[in-house]
């Protein structure tokens, strides 16, 4: 009987930074041979179908990664990134505008904490627990905890950092741009980035994660 299971929502190879040619950088699995992604020296995969299924994703970080590598990026950036690209921007967007209208005191329901009263989060249709059906951006904003001013202050250097090389290396932010033109607000959008991305303080840095 499966009581539980738990896929993670996001995970990064622990040697992504250093070539790791063993196991395949979409479904994690050993590989031997396998093929290399086309846009990058760095993500290796079982086959073209894991490499398809990895692209979308995978081409927001192509070009940081060569960045991450010189500067010795850590595990978590690495994974605060990828939830941030796999939620994907227009996610995001609407979270930022949920999270201005509660600012402003213009917010009804809570819609995106709960879109369907009959939805329990963290249960899939039988019942069962998933942490793929939690939301992406819980994996976030739930993560927070009291830390030392200065690790603090660390923390939110590197998240501007890391919004940066979003915005500079990537197409990432670009649909929203074109969607919302003149009236896209980059600069209170990417703060927001910001404080989402130094909030994740996940612990575990070692391994498969
Ligand atoms: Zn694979
Ligand atoms: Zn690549």
């Amino acid at each position: 009987t499966v009581l539980a299971f738990e896929e993670p929502y996001v995970f990064v190879l622990a040697n992504y930074l250093t070539w790791d040619t063993t196991h395949c950088h979409f479904c994690s699995e050993k590989i031997s041979g396998g093929v290399p992604c086309t846009g990058c020296s760095f993500a290796m995969y079982c086959d073209e179908k894991c490499r398809y299924e990895a692209a979308t994703n995978h081409s927001f970080e192509h070009n940081m990664l060569p960045y991450h590598h010189c500067h010795e990026s850590a595990i978590k950036d690495l994974i605060s990134l990828r939830i941030i690209i796999k939620a994907g921007p227009q996610f995001l967007f609407n979270l930022f505008q949920r999270q201005k209208h509660l600012i402003d005191g213009n917010a009804t329901s809570d819609i995106f904490f709960n879109p369907n009263e009959d939805t329990i989060f963290g249960l899939n249709e039988s019942g069962v627990y998933d942490s793929k059906s939690y939301l992406p951006i819980y994996h976030l904003i739930s993560h927070a905890r009291q830390i030392p001013l200065k690790e603090a202050v660390s923390n939110v250097f590197r998240a501007v950092v890391l919004t940066c090389l979003l915005r500079e290396t990537s197409k990432f932010f670009d649909s929203l741009k074109a969607q919302y033109s003149s009236d896209y607000p980059q600069d209170e959008f990417e703060d927001f980035m910001v404080s989402l991305i130094s909030k994740n303080n996940l612990k575990n840095e070692s391994g498969i994660t």
